[in-house]
């Protein structure tokens, strides 16, 4: 089998075939991964997935993670999140989804303010009422995990990796990579946002577009400190389908789009994770369309900033790296499967949840191929 894309979702795939007996050959065009699976907070986040089958996907693709991070001798912090409430608002969106989640099979609590406190040390307690605590999100460092995984998927399953080497085209049982040609039972292209190179006729139609997303990581904390669970905020509320049970969600809503309208032009909201070296990765805004803008702006970096300094207790915050990142998306789908041709799938745009669903979408790709 032929993967196509070294991203997180094309690296689940090899891992779902090589651990089912498959040989594999992985091609990535680009000398290490470079896409949006680098360029993210390495959020495994079932929280934000709506109840029902994407929640049971995502669960299942963090039991799959664990294990592949287990084998790999690769870090996580299996630490949760925390949404973290300083409006009444704001509160009464994660009350109520504190009492419904559970007869959903998210597993979360709302927690006072002195609980909270009690939780995280990286939570600013001023105006704080209290937050959402739940313990199934665990987070990676996306660089070591995306520049590490290959490796072990070589010397785990014998998976063959071919780094700068784009392929040009599908016709099974042919694929032409670089100035190679390989022949091949499946191939499975998980290209990322190149809606260009393989299959352009197909994704012009799909309905994909692209968003673009600013980011910023701070200097490494002090030893020693770390931020214990991910920290999310009330403008996370708005921003995950999950939260759409609430019947209290649309007054938060229009509080926000009066207040702060600048939020929701940029599609901005607070998240902050670690790294294995104690960064912290703060983001992010979300801007969408075909056309990608190549430079950011620092309107937007300075209102995620102000807005994450409103709940984070960090001891340093002084802004080492800015970068953006960009996701393909469907406007109605959670992801795309697609068969263009007998023994080839195209599996495409989780949008922003492509860490939490890959090794779940990729083991459902794998059994859905009979393999
Ligand atoms: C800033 C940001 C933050 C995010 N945060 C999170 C998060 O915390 N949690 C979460 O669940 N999700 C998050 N996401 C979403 C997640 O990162 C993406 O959904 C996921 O990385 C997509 O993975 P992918 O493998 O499809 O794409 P990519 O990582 O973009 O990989 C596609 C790869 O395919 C290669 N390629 C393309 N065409 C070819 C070809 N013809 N031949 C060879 N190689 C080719 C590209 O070079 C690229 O390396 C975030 C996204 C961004 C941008």
């Amino acid at each position: 089998m032929a993967i196509v894309g070294a991203g997180i979702l094309g690296l689940a795939h090899a891992y779902a075939a090589a651990s089912r007996g498959l040989e594999v050959v992985v091609f990535e065009r680009s000398p290490r991964a470079s896409g949006a699976s680098v360029r993210n907070f390495g959020m495994i986040w079932p929280i934000g997935q709506p109840h029902g089958r994407m929640l049971q996907l995502a669960l299942r693709s963090r039991a799959r993670w664990v294990e592949v991070l287990e084998q790999a001798k690769l870090p996580y912090w299996p630490e949760g999140s925390l949404h973290v409430v300083y409006r009444d608002d704001e509160a009464a969106v994660a009350h109520e989804f504190a009492e419904l989640a559970p007869g959903f099979g998210y597993q979360c609590e709302w927690l006072s303010r002195d609980r909270v406190l009690a939780r995280s040390g990286a939570v600013k307690a001023e105006g704080l009422i209290g937050g959402l605590w739940s313990n199934t999100e665990l987070t990676v460092d996306p660089r070591v995990t995306l520049a590490a995984l290959p490796e072990f998927l070589h010397e785990r399953f014998g998976v063959e990796l071919k780094f700068g080497c784009a392929v040009r085209a599908v016709d099974l049982p042919t694929v032409e990579a670089g100035n190679e040609r390989w022949t091949v039972d499946q191939v499975v292209v998980c290209a990322g946002d190149d809606f260009e190179t393989l299959y352009p006729e197909i994704f012009a139609a799909s309905g994909l577009t692209r968003v673009k997303l600013q980011m910023l990581r701070t200097v490494p904390q002090p030893e020693g400190w770390r931020l214990g669970p991910a920290l999310a905020a009330g403008l996370t509320l708005r921003f995950y389908p999950a939260f759409g049970v609430c019947t209290t969600l649309a007054a938060l809503q229009e509080r926000i789009a009066r207040e702060t309208p600048e939020y929701e032009r940029w599609g901005i909201h607070g998240l902050v994770s670690q790294t294995a070296g104690g960064e912290l990765t703060l983001g992010d805004s979300h801007e969408c369309g075909p056309g990608v803008d190549i430079f950011n702006r620092e309107e937007v970096d300075d209102l995620i900033l102000g807005y994450v300094r409103g709940f984070l207790n960090a001891p340093v915050m002084k802004i080492a790296q800015r970068w953006h990142g960009v996701y393909a998306k469907h406007p109605e789908k959670p992801y795309l499967v697609i068969t263009p041709a007998p023994g080839v799938r195209i599996v495409s745009s989780p949008g922003g949840a492509g860490m939490t669903l890959s090794f779940g979408i990729a083991e459902e790709t794998i059994e859905e191929m009979n393999l």
